[in-house]
């Protein structure tokens, strides 16, 4: 009988020497055993990427093929839906750090992931980042440093995304804009006399353009978590695709998995419109020129595909005076940033002490 995707990831990873489960070990393609250092090797998945065909989903969400059914713990705090592997011990919402009950456990269905992008950073290189960062904080309250120490406040989560390819083909019409310029004469006053000088104006030339564009739009990358709670910020949010694995469960093992809350088809429709800022991208070049009128853009896509991928980043919630601030750090390649809180009264000594200064230094000179 054939094994399913479901079976398979119910396996369990424990160590042939002492029966622990085996955790994934960041920047490796192993399995590894906390307590005894056995390693056991991820096999590469024969099967390749499955990029699958949108239209289906997109009339029946979650074909029976390609879902299955997998625990989730729901935050009431912040509103995250996280699954957590068997073996990931702390039960705190990775986002709020809000202790998550086991009894709001429940099972649902979810699209299996195409990719997984494992991460190559471990949890105690990026809570290093956190301390740093901490440390290097100006106008930080001084206890926020102590807030930073509990390592366990750092985790780290496989973030959802949906990607989508598709082949792209537009008519389009337009203009073509031309640079020229034009010596144009202007009178101004110089030493109370009236002069005429010359100046150079740049104008424009249009004419009409119309014509066909086409190409492959490939990974267009779309957030499918709608956390408000915790935005991932721009900056620590790009990954390097090129290196996603095709899926395997043994990679998420030891960290916390996010559900997609953001439905494929409301991705979908976001995933068009960069669609159609590509389109206008190809077309202005299409058109050439020093600058580019678009009118219309008659825009087709065929042969559309999807993935649903995960992609590594480090969490820290803290808490400091009862607001809740979050910290990423990129789980690829270590990009952080992160929320602070200001202390009042270092930022109010010195602004004094600068007005001290000031009001001294005013004193003195006038003297
Ligand atoms: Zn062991
Ligand atoms: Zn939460």
């Amino acid at each position: 009988m054939e094994e399913t995707a479901s079976q398979k990831s119910e396996l369990k990873k424990s160590c042939v020497n002492c029966g622990a489960e085996l955790l994934y070990a960041p920047g490796t393609t192993e399995l590894k055993c906390e307590y005894c250092s056995y390693t056991q090797s991820i096999t590469p998945s024969v099967n390749g990427f499955e990029e699958l065909e949108l239209k289906p989903y997109l009339e029946e969400l979650g074909s029976r093929s390609h879902s299955e059914e997998i625990t989730m713990l729901h935050c009431k705090n912040c509103g995250a839906h996280q699954h957590v592997e068997e073996n990931y011990k702390s039960l705190h919402c990775v986002y709020c750090g809000m202790p998550l009950i086991v009894e709001d456990m429940y099972k649902e269905d979810w699209i299996l992931p195409g990719a997984v992008l494992p991460f190559q950073l471990d949890q105690k290189k990026a809570h290093q980042l956190f301390k740093k960062w901490v440390s290097g904080l100006w106008f930080a309250p001084n206890n926020l440093k102590k807030a930073a120490i509990d390592p366990q406040n750092t985790k780290g989560l496989y973030a959802p995304f949906w990607t989508f390819d598709a082949k792209l083909y537009a008519n389009y019409t337009g203009q073509r804009g031309d640079y020229y310029y034009v010596t144009v004469p202007y009178t101004t006053t110089v030493n109370g006399k009236s002069v005429t000088r010359t100046r150079q104006e740049r104008r424009t030339r249009w004419t009409f353009a119309s014509g066909s564009i086409s190409g492959f739009v490939d990974d267009t990358l779309i957030k499918a978590s709608h956390q408000k709670a915790g935005i991932i910020p721009p900056k620590v949010a790009k990954w390097n695709l090129k290196e996603l694995k095709p899926f395997d469960s043994s990679f998420l093992s030891g960290f916390v998995t996010e559900k997609y809350t953001i439905p494929l088809k409301d991705g979908y429709l976001s995933s068009n419109e960069e669609a159609r800022k590509i389109a206008d991208r190809w077309v202005r070049q299409d058109i050439g020129g020093d600058t580019q009128r678009v009118t219309s853009i008659d825009m087709k896509l065929t042969d559309e595909t999807f993935k649903h991928i995960l992609l590594p980043v480090y969490i820290s919630a803290y808490r400091f005076k009862g607001k809740r601030y979050n910290f990423f750090v990129n789980g690829q390649n270590g990009t952080l940033s992160g929320e602070r809180p200001y202390s009042f009264w270092k930022i109010f000594f010195l602004v004094l002490a600068i007005v001290i200064v000031l009001g001294i230094i005013i004193l003195v000179t006038q003297l």
